[in-house]
């Protein structure tokens, strides 16, 4: 067994416990695989170990990947988008992650338009108003919401969030928080938002247990990222 097969079954495996233990059905939560930086074999391992679904942040590297791994893989982008970049974009993700903004949504939605598709999407949050990451504020959240919904080629399906850094238990109040955003939206906006896009290798397991459906889980399975 390969080492990313044995990562991949403990990471599984501690995942379907946390799910257990929140009394949640442990098949409501997705890994997403986060591969940036990650080589195609190592992937391929990734792919033989039953692991089907990845995580890119960079669309050049991401799109020689997608097409090496073709029918057997799909893919999400989770990395930060530049509203210039929607075209290459759409399409060749299932889901992205990072939406946190009305020039971005308006730059897939046109992209998705003239290729005929519709893309979904997940709005990016950031709950503690961090300057070094992205996201919307919670506050003007509504707002976006209510515009993306106007825009008739994006399907907004949740919400995303990356806490601020810190040991799983003290990050546990910003993934309730953005679940508790979430119902707010759900009923405001009367459409569901059923995916919440939270935990990483350090915390994954406290996102399951306040509700995450998926998980972006790099290192834990790859090893560390050397540049
Ligand atoms: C790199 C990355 C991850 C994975 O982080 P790990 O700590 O390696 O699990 C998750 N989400 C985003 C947005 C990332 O950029």
């Amino acid at each position: 067994m390969s080492q990313i097969a044995q990562n991949l079954e403990e990471v599984r495996r501690r995942m379907a416990a946390a799910a257990r233990r929140a009394g949640r059905d442990p098949g409501q939560v997705r890994l997403v695989a986060v591969s940036k930086t990650v080589p195609v074999e190592l992937i391929r391992q990734a792919v033989a170990a039953g692991q089907r679904l990845f995580g890119e942040n960079y669309l050049q590297e991401a799109r020689g990947k997608i097409e090496a791994l073709g029918e057997a893989a799909s893919w999400h982008f989770i990395g930060h988008l530049q509203s210039n970049k929607a075209k290459a974009a759409v399409n060749r993700f299932e889901l992205i992650h990072g939406v946190d903004r009305l020039k971005l949504a308006r730059a897939l939605d046109a992209a998705a338009a003239s290729a005929g598709t519709i893309q979904k999407i997940l709005m990016q949050v950031n709950l503690a108003g961090e300057a070094s990451k992205s996201g919307t504020s919670p506050e003007a959240a509504a707002e976006l919401q209510r515009e993306i919904s106007q825009l008739p080629h994006l399907r907004l399906v949740g919400l995303m969030t990356m806490p601020p850094f810190l040991d799983p238990e003290a990050v546990r109040p910003y993934f309730r928080a953005l679940r508790e955003l979430r119902d707010g939206l759900q009923d405001l906006g009367g459409t569901p938002l059923p995916e919440l896009s939270m935990g990483m290798s350090g915390d994954f397991e406290v996102a399951i247990e306040e509700g995450a459906t998926l998980v972006r889980v790099g290192t834990a399975i790859f090893g560390s990222r050397v540049l």
